[in-house]
């Protein structure tokens, strides 16, 4: 806690980025980040940048001011959120690289360090529970109590996940006496789905395969029938959960093409299976029940490859 007072308080400009695709931890945490100091240090030049925010997260305050397109600028400090490597914070990379200082705050079992600090908790349910050890409870405000608690409810599957423990029901329970909508924030940017994000989920599901006794599950949208359906990555979030409690599934896997030709993959595994290390071996990350990795070939040649690395652990 005292490095990160300490830097925010010796720098000027301070930016601050998560990894691509941001979901509710990394928009939460970004946010909540800001609005921590841009209300203790109201002198300091705070800027968010990210991909893209959802439109379920707008409601957060700042989340208007997050911007999209990286500048030709020198911050004194920068800070990285729920990343555990420098690919995941395209196209932010050279922002972060003339950044004075760099100071990771992540939660990622896969995180080998990053940046001059780095406070990486794999204990941590979410990035937004690693603020709430950094940033004093009482310097918490209600704008930012939102953030964090929006953050620790996605990362939780809304306090379900095996990650969720004494320490993040403490902290969401503080947050929730700070006076926020909480039962707005779980139904308006968890639950709730758009028309297309259903589509997208009925389509996956009927696209879906079952492998290894019943034990793998594995799905994929194609570009094709993405494009038809009008959805993005934003809309393709929740089919991966929904997969995973099919009953007696172990491992679920479900991919899409990334515009750059590559098959970005997510994996949920129930317990059996620890999918950060086969989400590692393809070169990406994650945590031990729920990891991403990125790969190239047809969705067949993905499964061939990914499908015996799984059956290994069963
Ligand atoms: P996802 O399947 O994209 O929801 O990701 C599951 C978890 O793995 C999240 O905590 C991600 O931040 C992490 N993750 C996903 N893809 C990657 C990647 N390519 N490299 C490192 N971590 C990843
Ligand atoms: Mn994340
Ligand atoms: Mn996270």
């Amino acid at each position: 806690m005292k490095d990160f007072i300490s830097q925010i308080e010796c720098a000027g400009t301070i930016g601050i980025t998560g990894h691509i695709h941001p979901d509710g931890d990394c928009i939460g945490s970004c946010l909540g980040l800001k609005q921590f100091i841009a209300e203790q240090y109201p002198d300091k030049q705070v800027d968010v940048y990210l991909e893209s925010v959802g439109e379920e997260f707008l409601f957060l305050n700042e989340a208007g001011s997050v911007l999209t397109e990286p500048q030709d600028r020198a911050y004194d400090l920068f800070f990285v959120l729920d990343c555990s490597s420098e690919d995941r914070f395209e196209p932010f990379q050279d922002l972060v690289k003339k950044a004075g200082t760099v100071f990771c705050i992540d939660h990622h079992i896969s995180n080998q360090g990053l940046g001059d600090f780095c406070t990486a908790d794999p204990e941590a349910s979410a990035t937004c529970e690693v603020l709430c050890d950094l940033i004093p409870m009482d310097k918490i405000s209600k704008a930012c109590a939102e953030c964090l608690y929006t953050g620790i409810v996605h990362d939780t599957g809304v306090f379900k996940h095996s990650n969720t423990t004494k320490k993040t029901m403490i902290y969401a329970g503080e947050l929730l006496e700070k006076g926020i909508p909480h039962s707005k924030i779980i139904d308006e940017t968890f639950f709730q789905k758009t028309y297309v994000q259903n589509l997208a989920l009925g389509r996956a599901l009927l696209n879906s395969r079952l492998f290894c006794d019943r034990q793998i599950i594995c799905s994929f949208l194609s570009q094709d029938e993405m494009r038809q359906l009008g959805a993005g990555p934003a809309d393709v979030n929740g089919i991966i959960d929904q997969l995973r409690i099919t009953k007696g599934v172990e491992t679920a896997v479900f991919m899409y093409t990334l515009d750059n030709g590559g098959n970005k993959v997510s994996m949920r595994s129930n317990g059996k299976v620890n999918v950060a290390v086969i989400a590692q071996e393809f070169g990406g990350g994650g945590h031990i029940l729920a990891a991403g990795c990125t790969v190239y070939g047809s969705f067949e040649e993905t499964m061939e490859a990914l499908l015996p690395k799984i059956e290994e652990q069963l």
